[in-house]
């Protein structure tokens, strides 16, 4: 078994804790159209927060970036600096984002793309992801992203690489469509599940999915009525009851943080930083219960099987 990292595949013994959905830089335009201000300034800020989550046992961040602003050779740059590990991902966003030329390629075009970046190596490079990312933006799956649905879980099905969705809203379309793909559950993390429709969560875990759940603490600053932002200790109350009806094995947690580039500067996406998880969120789970090992399951050992191939 092994885990493939953006500096090569390492053996799972190797891992620690595991963040596995975050992200670093964040930009909707083009590549040619970005400002290179936000290099340095990203090349400043993140192996230093990579320093502080090393402190709390962290060694390995999944970056769920893809599309315009993922950049394999910066992930390696932060990973050689800093020895925490980074899984890239490739895939696609929800159908507001897509590139063009996607929405013109047929499904079997698609699933050559994800095929050749697994093989291959993302963008041209020989830098390979480690998990599949797709995302679907409403309650049902839109044309396109339906054919990007049925591409991801063919190639994961022939190459064993994990999938990982954006699973806001539409979460009980997204576990209906796997379980008529007959997909390995064991391969599927369904993310963002924490703001969907509690007998939805209920339903992904019963039929054997890996819920994530993501975007603790930002009720406090940013909320403005947005409805996928759920206060903390609500998301805190579905894990610690998921894990007490016997689902341990399919939870892991993450905060899907990023810096967005906009005006010449980085702004955290709303402001906890990835070590926010060990600082408050952990000791929080602890405080309702939790124990140590089963914490340990949470970061380690789940994400580690989730990620092996
Ligand atoms: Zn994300």
């Amino acid at each position: 078994m092994k885990i493939q990292t953006v500096r090569g595949p390492i053996r799972p013994s190797e891992v620690k804790k595991v963040l596995v959905h975050e992200h670093t830089l964040v930009h909707y335009q083009k590549k040619s159209a970005i400002n290179p201000v936000y290099f340095s300034l990203i090349r400043k800020k993140v192996p230093d927060i990579f320093m502080e989550l090393k402190k709390y046992g962290c060694n390995l961040v999944v970056d769920q970036t893809i599309g315009y602003s993922r950049y394999p050779y910066l992930y390696k740059e932060f990973s050689e600096k800093t020895g925490i590990h980074i899984v890239a991902a490739t895939g696609f966003y929800t159908d507001k984002y897509l590139p063009h030329f996607v929405r013109k390629m047929e499904e079997c075009e698609i699933e050559e793309y994800l095929q050749q970046e697994i093989e291959k190596g993302m963008d041209g490079t020989e830098i390979k992801p480690g998990v599949i990312k797709i995302a679907s933006g409403s309650m049902t799956l839109t044309r396109d992203e339906k054919k990007i649905f049925h591409a991801a879980t063919k190639v994961c099905k022939k190459t064993d690489v994990p999938v990982q969705v954006h699973s806001y809203p539409g979460l009980k379309t997204i576990t209906d469509f796997f379980l008529k793909q007959k997909i390995p559950r064991e391969k599927v993390a369904l993310a963002h599940v924490e703001a969907c429709s509690w007998l939805d969560i209920k339903h992904a875990a019963e039929k054997g999915f890996y819920l994530v759940f993501t975007n603790f603490g930002r009720e406090m600053k940013e909320s403005k009525g947005r409805e996928d932002i759920v206060p903390e200790d609500v998301i805190i109350a579905q894990i610690v009851y998921l894990v007490r009806k016997g689902y341990l094995r399919q939870i892991m947690i993450s905060q899907d943080f990023a810096f967005f580039a906009m005006d010449k500067k980085l702004v955290p996406y709303f402001h906890q930083p990835y070590t926010y998880i060990f600082e408050t969120v952990v000791v929080k789970l602890l405080e309702r219960g939790l124990k140590i090992h089963e914490i340990e399951k949470i970061f380690t050992e789940n994400p580690i099987r989730y990620l092996s191939v």
